[in-house]
């Protein structure tokens, strides 16, 4: 059941509201010790990455899946707010995944490819590891590899996003989080150990793209996770019989899709929806009394960004939309949960635009008429159709890489108030720790 509130601005910005039953709650200002929230239930946050997703991807993706009267479940939420998300990088303005990510698992600016240590290199203590020593239970969904810079900032601490297989040996032997669903395979397992997802070539891949193959200088990491007692699945048959309260899911070598130009290899199916792999993840974390956080990430809405493919890039903000749904659900029968919508940074430089054949140029151009460079830079998708009308839209793309564009945040349940206004990513930090810590 999908629950509305009636107007978004109606609401006092000072207080958390949570409908149960069809009742609107107002929840009480948050108490400053630690612990519990004076109702005797511990705390949860589900914070929802929408890789590379800023407002024109969320427009977008309501225009075409809404239409002019519509909202989407991540517009659906009570309390909005706007993120910068500058890095403190010697090079660079605009950040990376693992800069962006390590603010909001740590509450610190950093260099772009640093997982959750600081400009010099020292590790920090992150909002997954304090989380699991507080006796919480805590887990990742992606549909990136589940090492990759978002989900890794949160659970591990590496000077270089790129030591995956070293992300994987930290979540097992340090931060141990109960659920590890996405891609990603290939970091898990040696060389020569196919795995469950056959090797794919470079050729396979598009001849600029690295192979799929395992790589894990860590050895066998599936097996140390059996070990350790986790139940491990790479299909969705069995994530679905799996009832193990450690549960690890891969479910592909590296993204579950790939990342491509359209037309040219690119692929959104993944193994296992995020909505139904979200949804497995709290039915299994929230078995801990002692409240839980989960990080639920939809990768593609960056890298189809990435490759300025307007079609699947919608695709990923459909399926994306969906795991909010299923957040919101959550939330809406537990109210000592805040849920967090939001993005790292844009990607892509997206705009959304009136069909009109005399701005620029439409795919492939530029403004005095020659060819792009690449075919898919800097061009026009669509037109796409205002679902519910009969009118269309396009998305013109300004880059292939990152933009400092602050991204939309949408949040309800307790601590949400926290989160009206203007910030620095690292506030997302410090609501979510005070909303888990209580401090
Ligand atoms: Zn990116």
């Amino acid at each position: 059941m999908s629950i509305r509130i009636g107007s978004r601005r109606a609401l006092p910005a000072c207080l958390a509201v949570a409908v149960v039953g069809g009742a609107v709650a107002v929840g009480l200002p948050m108490p400053a010790q630690a612990g519990g929230n004076g109702h005797g239930h511990a705390r949860n946050v589900i914070f929802v990455n929408g890789d590379g997703m800023a407002a024109a991807h969320r427009e977008a993706a309501r225009l075409a899946l809404a239409g002019y009267d519509g909202d989407l479940a991540m517009d659906s939420l009570p309390v909005t707010g706007l993120e910068t998300t500058d890095p403190r990088d010697p090079e660079a303005t605009i950040t990376d995944s693992a800069a962006a990510a390590t603010a909001w698992a740590t509450g610190q600016k950093t260099y772009n490819g640093a997982i959750s240590v600081d400009v010099d290199e020292n590790p920090l203590l992150t909002l997954g590891q304090e989380a699991e020593e507080a006796g919480k239970a805590t887990g990742i969904v992606t549909t990136a590899q589940v090492t990759d810079a978002s989900p890794a900032a949160f659970f591990s601490t590496t000077p270089d996003r790129g030591l995956q297989d070293q992300i994987a040996k930290q979540y097992l032997e340090v931060t141990k989080p109960e659920v590890i669903l996405g891609g990603g395979e290939d970091w898990w397992l040696p060389a020569g150990d196919e795995g469950a997802f056959a090797p794919r070539t470079a050729a396979e891949q598009g001849s600029e793209t690295d192979p799929e193959v395992s790589r894990s200088t860590q050895g066998d990491l599936v097996a140390e996770a059996r070990g350790l007692g986790y139940e491990y699945v790479t299909d969705a048959a069995a994530l679905e019989a799996a009832d193990g309260d450690q549960l690890l899911g891969l479910f592909s070598n590296e993204e579950m899709f790939q990342q491509r130009p359209e037309g040219e290899g690119d692929e959104y199916d993944p193994v296992v929806p995020l909505a139904d792999m979200t949804s497995k993840a709290l039915e299994t974390l929230s078995a801990d009394r002692d409240g839980f956080f989960l990080l639920v990430e939809e990768e593609a809405v960056d890298e189809m960004s990435h490759a300025n493919n307007a079609t699947q890039m919608l695709t990923a903000m459909a399926a994306l939309d969906e795991a909010v749904q299923v957040a919101r659900d959550y939330v809406a029968e537990h109210p000592d949960t805040l849920l967090v919508v939001t993005g790292d940074h844009e990607c892509g430089g997206l705009t959304v635009e009136d069909v009109d054949a005399d701005d620029e140029s439409g795919p492939g151009g530029t403004l005095d008429g020659t060819p792009a460079v690449e075919e898919q830079i800097s061009g026009e998708d669509g037109p796409f159709a205002v679902a519910g009308s009969d009118k269309q839209f396009v998305l013109d793309w300004t880059t292939s890489g990152h933009t400092g564009v602050p991204t939309v945040v949408t949040a309800e349940g307790v601590g949400s108030d926290q989160l009206v206004g203007y910030y620095p990513n690292t506030h997302l930090h410090e609501v979510m720790h005070q909303v888990l810590f209580g401090r």
